[in-house]
């Protein structure tokens, strides 16, 4: 059954629904992602491409890629910014930085793109991550989430606390708006977190989260906007945040994945707001004012997220 319409009031410019992307930036080369950008280009997204700000080590970190000290990817992005894309902040680099690293990258950053990043996530394999492994989560679900990774990201992130080594939280306060935690598989991302972008007081260094949809590779993301889903995405008034990695698959040397491209005409036809997730996420805040999550709320989005990353498999 559709939504009422007092949710397509939403969305300005009469629109009836909005989708957008946050591209995690691991793996990505100009090579690679040339080609999915100038498809998003040509049909009218204008979506979030998150960056590293320096070069790391070739021998740390499984997922290298280009980063603002290579001079072309770095160029190829300033453009992508000229032409209304939204660039994002992925860390300081593919593995672990010291909090100076962290604070001399979103220098780079800012001298880069003229400002701080509105919207940022994580890097797993960043040690520094802030609120991340079973920080997500709050009580039991802590619990549970610690007993299903036996442990394993149980005290490996220190970017939020104060006194360990990595912390950086201050920093992450005064310079980045938007932080990414919980993701789901549903399309419409605004259903599965209605009251986005809010202040959760229990994690207080980030200013405002974000929920998102998961399309961590092509699979996933191709399945999530499948044509079913659009069509109900645009009836229930919705906004899509979509989560990948568009190096992860969404082309080769032949071109960008066919099923990938026809989806993107198919959504591009619709009546659809295709901003960045800054914009996006700043228009929430202006139209419904900032919102602090409760005990209940978040307990319902912290079970719902354990329960897909449990039977569906959701990062
Ligand atoms: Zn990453």
């Amino acid at each position: 059954m559709s939504q009422p319409s007092t949710q397509v009031s939403l969305w300005p410019e009469g629109k009836r629904f909005a989708f957008t992307v946050f591209d995690d930036t691991d793996l990505g080369t100009c090579e690679k992602l040339r080609s999915v950008y100038a498809l998003l280009d040509k049909l009218g997204f204008r979506t979030t491409k998150s960056c590293w700000g320096k070069r790391g080590d070739p021998k740390s970190g499984k997922y290298s890629g280009e980063t603002l000290d290579d001079e072309q990817y770095r160029n190829w992005i300033l453009d992508l910014q000229s032409k209304g894309f939204e660039i994002g902040w992925h860390g300081a680099t593919w593995h672990t930085a010291r909090r100076r690293e962290v604070a001399e990258a979103l220098d780079r950053f800012a001298e880069v793109f003229g400002h701080d990043p509105a919207a940022a996530t994580n890097h797993t394999g960043a040690r520094e991550s802030i609120y991340w492994g079973g920080h997500r989560l709050t009580g039991w679900r802590r619990t549970v989430y610690n007993l299903l990774t036996c442990y394993r990201n149980s005290g490996k992130y220190g970017g939020h606390i104060e006194g360990n080594d990595l912390f950086w939280g201050d920093i992450c306060r005064q310079r980045i708006k938007y932080y990414r935690n919980f993701t789901f598989r549903d399309i419409n991302t605004l259903k599965a977190c209605p009251f986005m972008p809010y202040h959760d007081p229990l994690r207080p260094y980030v200013n405002y989260w974000f929920a998102a949809s998961d399309g961590h590779d092509v699979q996933t993301f191709n399945h999530c906007i499948g044509e079913a889903e659009q069509d109900r995405l645009e009836e229930e008034g919705g906004a899509c945040l979509m989560y990948t990695h568009f190096a992860m698959g969404f082309s080769d040397p032949r071109g960008v994945n066919p099923r990938f491209e026809k989806l993107m005409r198919r959504l591009a036809k619709k009546n659809g707001w295709f901003v960045p997730v800054g914009v996006l996420l700043d228009h929430l805040l202006d139209r419904r004012g900032p919102r602090q999550i409760t005990a209940a709320k978040r307990s319902g989005l912290e079970t719902r997220w354990l329960w897909e990353k449990i039977f569906v498999g959701t990062t």
